[in-house]
């Protein structure tokens, strides 16, 4: 049996860790002290932008590459100076538009450099910013644009015509939307309604004097998921790039001469966090790789950009395991010295193949869209208990309670209940757009309530149980019920839907819908392909079900509530539990 401990020593880093005595670290950090460590805009405040890249473009890390694009039509390469004059030119782009402070802008493209340069240089204007997934269909993106009320969508011309076209005219908040041609080198003509942003960031000034944000002015707006309702628009600030600072030091270890690859899409709260910002405020260079996942590619990219921190997911190291020992082990990576996971939980077969297989140990981290950043990491600066998502970084208190009729009480070592967080880290998101409400049943006094179940040992290490809801985790991507059975429930033959997550060896969950019929409709093998591909028409191939069951009619509480954890328990051959609140069930 393997141990259940993996001993790490400072020693025994190739390049000593940024810190080592896990105690010492957490009572001497304090975020004031690491909030230092950001520069002030010129003119007062706290500007994510002006941290990330004119500190470094106005200093000697003017010519240092800040990110390596590597595929799709426009590979390149661009210096900290480059990022600083590109974003420039992106956020003299927005003013000309008439677009200012506290307008919105989302993105919706795959990992092009355009990407960058729109969030970066949003930031710059003072414009909050959100990147969209570009695997969602047309509903989840019209849904999120209204929600955040888009002022200006960046875009590219295949997802204009194949999606957006579709939703424009449902988005009235809507008044710019910037197309970038697929092809650089042979562009279309714009589709009609938008306008040029090749053309438009060629014309523009590469000098703009950022706007000096607060530093609780809102800058990004990552959507996510609940068990009811629409999405909900989590709102985080400038100050946030004090955790993405200080947790790029703690959890990955940046150091400045590292290249780093962090595989999440911006349309992710980690692929913006870490694919976009921790990195830049730590000077170090990024390698953004546009294309799918693919194991041999992979490899062949650790190796040839000579990666040293990669921070990716237990999905995608469990196909690398499928993929078998021997591709791995045709690639070296002698540069390669840490690697992190988050997202899901990480099994420890997983860990222990990363130390077996790819020589190192994997280090999952946890967090979530609320949180901004990383809270609980195993760190080089302590030993791995494989399957724990590690201890609470500096800065951050975290402990388990039970919700009670008057507030939590905390709950000791080795006893189950609900993770939660001491209010008030940098990157703790503001609020839900448009619902405080909901935004206020997260806490309780100081404590921020994370909606997943762990456990805490007596080392303090935390251990994931599950989430206290009924959100869906596929390949990492958090899914919400609702948002799916609502399109479900659009197909003409639809009566009602209800969607669970389908535990699966590869991607946590799969989503599975059960629908019931309208009268006098016949289910049949036509049908079913037919709904499900109205809904990954509509959703995109990322949210949509994978698998439909019909139902005669689905189990409901008394109070009209769909049992999505009865199906879940019928589907898997598991207990019923308490069906005494179900319509029709024992009293
Ligand atoms: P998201 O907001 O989409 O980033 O999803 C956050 C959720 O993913 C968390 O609330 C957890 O349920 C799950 N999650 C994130 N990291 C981990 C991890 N290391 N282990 C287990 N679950 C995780």
């Amino acid at each position: 049996m393997r141990p259940s401990i993996i001993h790490q020593s400072a020693a025994g880093h190739r390049v000593p860790p940024n810190f080592a005595d896990y105690e010492a670290e957490r009572a001497r950090f304090t975020w004031a002290a690491a909030r230092a460590e950001l520069a002030e805009t010129p003119g007062g405040g706290l500007n994510i932008a002006h941290n990330a890249v004119t500190r470094h473009a106005r200093g000697p890390g003017r010519d240092r590459v800040a990110f390596r694009f590597l595929a799709g039509a426009d590979a390149r390469t661009v210096t900290y100076g480059e990022l600083d004059a590109d974003t420039n030119r992106f956020a003299n782009v927005l003013a000309g538009l008439g677009v200012g402070r506290g307008d919105a802008v989302f993105v919706l493209a795959g990992r092009i450099p355009e990407l960058y340069l729109a969030v970066l240089g949003s930031l710059k204007n003072g414009s909050p910013v959100s990147p969209l997934f570009a695997a969602f269909g047309p509903e989840p993106i019209a849904t999120r644009l209204n929600l955040g009320s888009g002022r200006v969508l960046v875009t590219t011309a295949s997802l204009y015509r194949t999606k957006v076209a579709k939703i424009r005219d449902r988005v009235p908040t809507l008044r710019h939307v910037l197309v970038v041609p697929d092809d650089p080198d042979d562009p279309e003509p714009t589709p009609p309604g938008t306008v040029d942003l090749t053309a438009l960031l060629a014309a523009a000034s590469d000098d703009f004097a950022t706007v000096p944000t607060a530093p609780d002015d809102l800058a990004l707006l990552h959507f996510t998921s609940g068990t009811t309702g629409t999405p909900k628009g989590a709102m985080h600030v400038h100050e946030a790039a004090v955790t993405h600072w200080a947790t790029g030091r703690y959890a990955l270890d940046l150091h400045p001469d590292d290249v780093f690859w962090c595989t999440a899409d911006p349309g992710w709260v980690t692929g913006t966090s870490y694919g976009i910002i921790a990195p830049l405020l730590h000077g170090v260079t990024s390698v953004v790789d546009a294309a799918d996942f693919d194991a041999g590619r992979w490899y062949r990219i650790l190796a040839e950009q000579r990666v040293t921190v990669w921070y990716t997911a237990p999905t995608a190291i469990r196909m690398l395991m499928k993929a078998g020992p021997d591709l791995a082990r045709a690639w070296p990576r002698p540069d390669l010295r840490l690697i992190a996971s988050v997202g899901e939980p990480l099994n420890p077969e997983a860990v222990w193949w990363g130390r077996d297989v790819l020589g190192l140990s994997i280090h999952d981290n946890w967090w979530q869209t609320e949180t901004g950043g990383i809270m609980i990491a195993n760190t080089p600066a302590f030993d791995i208990k494989p399957g724990s998502m590690g201890r609470p970084l500096p800065g951050v208190e975290a402990t388990i309670v039970r919700r009670t009729d008057d507030g939590v009480e905390p709950l000791g070592d080795g006893v189950e209940g609900e993770l939660a967080l001491r209010a008030g880290w940098p990157s703790m998101f503001r609020g839900y757009l448009n619902n405080p409400e909901r935004y206020a049943r997260c806490f309780a006094g100081d404590w921020y309530l994370t909606g997943d179940l762990a456990e805490r040992d007596a080392d303090g290490y935390y251990w994931f149980v599950g989430r206290a809801d009924d959100v869906i985790k596929s390949a990492g991507h958090l899914i919400g019920p609702f948002e799916v059975e609502s399109v479900l429930m659009e197909h003409p033959a639809v009566a009602e839907a209800a969607v669970i997550g389908k535990p699966d060896a590869m991607v946590g969950e799969i989503v599975k819908a059960f629908v019931s019929l309208k009268r006098d409709v016949v289910a049949d093998e036509t049908l079913r392909l037919d709904i499900l591909a109205h809904a990954r028409r509509r959703l995109g191939a990322a949210v949509a079900p994978k698998e439909l069951g019909f139902l005669d009619s689905l189990p409901r509480t008394r109070s009209g509530k769909i049992m999505r954890r009865l199906l879940k328990a019928r589907e898997l051959g598991l207990p019923e539990g308490d069906t005494s609140t179900m319509e029709g069930g024992a009293s």
